[in-house]
């Protein structure tokens, strides 16, 4: 059953990550294969350490594998030089962390404007820009506020905010909600859901909360480097 709009947005193939450790590899993903459909909303859970979030860095170009290939939106990015793919990430990719990590002495426009310095837009567009993202999150009044002026929640929509400023088509969040209150973690589901369903973008998103992954429409199981395909309870 298709989950996304049935077009192919992202294919990793063969995908292995062997980290080094202390004279020791630690051989993470061997030969993963996962394919991603545009408009989908993927859940990736697992126990801790069993690679989500390598998988999450390898998609969206924070990291490379050490054999296989990423294939996104026609973009083998695996084969783009460092310049290539911290360029090609800015344009495609906007990335959510559990702890925000917002700039403390900036504001929340400010914060949200910072991905738009790597465009050619204007100092008026790139406002624009932010403030729409900014509304989407529902903060746009709280745009001249400080990250600790604001709760953990707002801090977390902020940082959605940011990441969708340069209109990315990929948003990947890893453990969104793994540090706030059940009321402020469902504001966050929700606004990632409606990026889904009113803004055309692909979400993946590791986590730990079965709310979250009832909010997706793909749920995957990742347990010693092999993906599971579980069911949802998603209606769509
Ligand atoms: P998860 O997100 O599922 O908890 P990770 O993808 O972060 O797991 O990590 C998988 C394994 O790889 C863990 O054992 C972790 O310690 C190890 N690991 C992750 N990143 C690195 C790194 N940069 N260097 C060495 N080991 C790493
Ligand atoms: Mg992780």
């Amino acid at each position: 059953m298709a989950t996304g709009d049935g077009t192919l947005l992202a294919r990793m193939r063969g995908v292995t990550r062997v980290y080094r450790r202390g004279g020791q590899d630690l051989r993470v993903l061997d030969g993963l294969d996962l394919d991603v459909e545009r408009g989908d909303f993927l859940a990736l859970m697992g126990p801790s350490g069993s690679g989500k979030s390598t998988i999450l860095n390898l998609l969206g170009g924070l990291d490379r594998p050490d054999a296989g290939t990423i294939d996104v939106e026609g973009t083998e990015i695996t084969g783009l030089s460092s310049d290539a793919l911290a360029a090609w990430r800015a344009r495609h990719v906007g990335f959510v962390f559990q702890a925000f990590n917002l700039i403390p002495v900036l504001t929340a426009l400010e914060n949200v404007e910072l991905p738009l310095l790597l465009t050619p837009l204007s100092r008026a567009k790139r406002r624009e820009h932010a403030q729409y993202a900014l509304e989407i999150v529902g903060l746009k009044d709280r745009m001249d506020h400080r990250p600790k002026q604001l709760s953990g929640g707002q801090e977390q929509r902020v940082a959605i905010a940011r990441a969708i400023a340069t209109d990315p088509t990929m948003v990947l969040a890893d453990e969104p909600t793994g540090d706030l209150d059940r009321a402020s973690a469902d504001a966050v589901l929700d606004i990632l859901t409606r990026l889904v369903s009113e803004h055309g973008k692909t979400v993946a998103m590791v986590t730990h909360d079965p709310a979250a992954a009832k909010c997706a429409k793909r749920l995957l199981h990742l347990e010693k480097g092999v993906l599971v395909e579980q069911g949802t309870t998603h209606g769509a």
